[in-house]
């Protein structure tokens, strides 16, 4: 009989392999593997006496912290779902998603209670709520005193089937409202395996949560680093200042975040001009970082740079690829030039481009079609919403939504998503190639760029701009940039100013409130409301 692939295991053998050694540090606490296991022991003991059962959702509102690190493994033993919830919602969105996934405990980080207060009654079906740290006035039960009434000790847990659901994560809401992801086990399982061979973690890695635990960016994270004992060091608020402090006091290897986050990383260096350990091995960021960022990590500050695709609905990652691997045999010069590719399938995952018919595109990296995926972490469907699963799941096949191009070695390029595309005289533009080329112009700090209408093309790419502190530059300029480094057609045509661009928890750009904000005030709909 096959052996259950369930994801406590993970602890297990760090608690077994390193017991004394620091599992987890945040904000001057500090826990070994065999105290970590302990609070987690403590925590499902609770968790069963509050009456959580198997399948039942516990939700967490809490920044990268011990307290969320232990949340995964305590709830993951009694067989109940977490469901992470990202704390840069409203409390109206919570209202919606704790009542959607219909959690029975609510575990909420004292910082963020407020958030919470304005809808705590009416909350269907959450029947407990748990405050770490208890603020006097909450009334609620408080975490600490309330782990402290449990023993430690190993808990009886239940019957786990890698087919169960374990957590329950709702995607970025990037083009729309979130939908509720339900992962199993053997998803997470495998996904963690194919992720800890391809970043080759080790006991050696001290890796720093930039990310959010409760995001699919950061998802993983909590089992491919403990699987191999490596330390877990929690930002509970990530800026470049405290990124840059935690990774000198803590020796960091290894950093994950979103490419909006590491530019303003790199802005923080170039500022600063701080002396860096070289503790650092490698740094990883998804969606599609323009060339700017490759060579700058790679050549100012000798870290490798790997770049991965996923989504929230394949656990996540599907494509992964190290730039040095990529462009090994090129000059520096050529380098600049180049954009990384997002990559390669990783071990697990069948990653196909198809066109309307479903047929493959030709592998010359130039058609262009919807990026298919079939792997271990094809999730087992959205919550609630079959229609939408059967949707999304077509023969076994998940469709992603975006749109990308694969070449004769089978690298695969995302192009850009299927709503962001730009077709303007019958042409297809990436956004992305776009906003790559404006992110050459040295005074841009952001950029992201849109379909507008236009009355002779029917759409034309426009541009929001951030630009660097104290830098005066004109609509006219960067438009005559863009044309410089772009064929003509693909140029922006208008571009607009502004102080910062509206971002998911994780710094995704939302363009969608681009888009909406542009398209009305044009008096146009926009073609994907
Ligand atoms: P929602 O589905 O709610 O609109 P979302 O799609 O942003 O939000 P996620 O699952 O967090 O939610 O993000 C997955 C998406 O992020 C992918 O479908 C893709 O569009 C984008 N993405 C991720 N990695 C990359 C990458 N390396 N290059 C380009 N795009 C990427
Ligand atoms: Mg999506």
């Amino acid at each position: 009989m096959n052996v259950p692939l369930i994801l406590p295991e993970f602890l297990d053998r760090a608690t077994a392999l390193y017991g004394d050694k620091q599992a987890v540090v945040c904000e001057g606490r500090s826990f070994t593997y065999k105290e970590l296991n302990g609070r987690v022991n403590q925590l499902s003991h609770g968790l069963r006496e509050l009456g959580v059962e198997k399948g039942d959702r516990v939700a967490y509102l809490a920044p990268n912290t011990v307290e969320m690190l232990e949340g995964f493994y305590g709830i993951f033993q009694l067989g109940a779902v977490m469901v992470p919830l990202n704390i840069r919602l409203i409390p109206d969105d919570y209202l919606f998603i704790l009542n959607h996934s219909e959690s029975k405990v609510l575990f909420v980080d004292q910082d963020l209670y407020h958030l919470i207060v304005p809808i705590k009654h009416k909350l269907a079906t959450v029947e407990k709520i748990i405050v770490q740290y208890k603020d006097e006035e909450t009334g609620e039960i408080d975490y600490d005193q309330w782990l402290s009434n449990y023993t430690v000790t190993a808990f009886d847990r239940a019957d786990l089937h890698e087919d169960d659901v374990c957590s329950l994560l709702y995607t970025s809401g990037t083009t729309g409202n979130p939908k509720g992801v339900m992962l199993t086990h053997r998803n997470n399982y495998l996904h963690a395996l194919s992720t800890m061979h391809h970043l080759r973690v080790s006991d050696r890695d001290v890796y720093l949560h930039v990310l959010p635990m409760f995001h699919v960016n950061g998802w993983g994270s909590p089992f491919y680093y403990t699987a191999n004992g490596a330390t877990h060091i929690c930002l509970k608020r990530a800026t470049p200042e405290s990124i840059f402090k935690a990774m000198q006091d803590n020796k960091v290897t290894v950093l994950h975040m979103a490419p909006t986050v590491l530019n303003s990383l790199l802005l923080y260096f170039e500022k600063n001009k701080p002396i860096l350990d070289q503790d650092v091995r490698v740094v990883i960021a998804g969606s599609a970082p323009p060339p700017a960022f490759v060579t700058r990590v790679e050549k100012e500050l000798g870290w490798e740079f790997i770049q991965v695709y996923g989504m929230t609905e394949s656990t996540p990652l599907s494509l992964f690829s190290t730039i040095r691997s990529q462009f090994a045999h090129l000059s520096r010069v050529e380098k600049s030039k180049i954009k990384a590719k997002a990559g390669y399938p990783m071990i697990g995952c069948d990653v196909r481009i198809v066109n309307d018919l479903g047929e493959e595109v030709v592998h010359d990296g130039k058609e262009i079609g919807e990026v298919v995926v079939r792997s271990h972490g094809v999730m087992k469907g959205y919550w609630k919403n079959p229609e939408a699963t059967m949707e999304t799941i077509r023969n076994g096949w998940l469709h992603t939504g975006d749109m990308g191009t694969i070449d004769e070695d089978g690298h695969i390029d995302i192009v850009d998503r299927k709503k962001d595309i730009i077709i303007s005289g019958g042409e297809n533009i990436s956004s992305i190639e776009v906003e790559g080329a404006l992110y050459e112009h040295p005074s841009v700090l952001e950029a992201a760029v849109i379909a507008v209408p236009h009355e002779k093309w029917g759409e034309t790419p426009h541009a929001y701009v951030v630009l660097r502190d104290n830098q005066q530059v004109s609509e006219d300029d960067i438009i005559a940039f863009s044309r410089e480094k772009l064929a003509h057609f693909k140029a922006v045509t208008g571009v607009t100013f502004v102080k910062e661009l509206p971002k998911t928890a994780s710094g995704k750009i939302q363009k969608v409130h681009l888009r909406h904000e542009y398209w009305s005030s044009s008096g146009k709909s926009d073609r994907f409301v």
